[in-house]
């Protein structure tokens, strides 16, 4: 599943499971920019990814800001000259019931998760569409197809994100451009360590496969929907979960 010669942008590449896909896709040969919001943390990634003999593009550029990102884009096709592979994986959680949950709460949530990755692929796509080829890959949550209390904003996010998924599918795929979305279930990053152990015991109890994933799960799937091998699928949604949502 080489990558060589291509070039692949992630957003959230900084770290988590962004970095993960960014790491691998780095070994399989790919050029990468990244897209992500805390300049420290995104220059050390960027620079441990051009130590793997990479050129990498590190750009600050919050998802929720349509000009920053039309600008960044542009910055690397400029650079790069071309951006074959789209990893939307910038995402945030901001958990609360219902009844309780702040307007500000809800509309953060959507702003990254779902209008980030609609912007981000509204820019790119115009120049996948010019050179007739492009994989896409959002990563959404199978709380996006099963929900889970305390996360109706998350849910509706990615939710959303598997509905945009689809619809962009049909509309790009006879230009050569494939558009997929990965579903994983709970995997060990800093967004689920924030987890209490006892939820964590309870989550784990629930997974058939008995474990937490890992972000490499994660990234694997995403080179398979990137690669050759996944050159005539199109619209689907990867689970990626050890068996919960079954
Ligand atoms: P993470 O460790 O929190 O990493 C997310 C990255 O996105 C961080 O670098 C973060 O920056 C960046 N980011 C946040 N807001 C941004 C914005 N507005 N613009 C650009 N970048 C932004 O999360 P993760 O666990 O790797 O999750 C990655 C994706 O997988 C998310 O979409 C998440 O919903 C999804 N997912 C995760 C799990 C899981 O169990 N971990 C399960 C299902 C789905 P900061 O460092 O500044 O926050």
């Amino acid at each position: 599943m080489s990558l060589a010669n291509q070039v692949a942008l992630i957003t959230g590449g900084a770290r988590g499971i962004g970095k993960e896909i960014a790491t691998l896709f780095a070994r399989e040969g790919a050029d990468l920019a990244l897209f992500d919001v805390n300049a420290q943390v995104l220059e050390q990634t960027a620079s441990e990814l051009r130590a793997l003999g990479r050129r990498v593009e590190g750009l600050v550029v919050d998802v929720t800001d349509a000009s920053a990102v039309e600008a960044a884009v542009l910055k690397v096709l400029d650079k790069l000259s071309k951006i074959d592979i789209l990893v939307n994986n910038a995402g945030i959680t901001h958990d609360g019931l219902i009844v309780r949950m702040e307007e500000s709460q809800w509309d953060r949530v959507l702003d990254i998760n779902l209008k980030g990755t609609f912007l981000c692929t509204r820019a790119v796509a115009k120049a996948m569409l010019k050179a007739r080829r492009g994989r896409i890959v959002s990563i959404a949550s199978i709380v996006g197809l099963i929900g889970n209390p305390g996360q109706a904003n998350y849910a509706a996010s990615k939710a959303g994100v598997i509905g945009m998924t689809k619809s962009v599918a049909k509309e790009l795929a006879t230009r050569g451009i494939t558009c997929n979305a990965i579903a994983p279930g709970f995997i060990k990053t800093e967004m689920t360590d924030r987890l209490a152990d006892e939820a964590k015991q309870r989550l784990q109890a629930l997974i058939p496969m008995g474990t937490l994933g890992e972000p490499r799960d994660v990234a694997q799937a995403a080179l398979f929907l990137v690669s050759d091998a996944a050159r005539y699928i199109t619209g689907h949604v990867l689970v990626v979960d050890g068996g919960l949502a079954m």
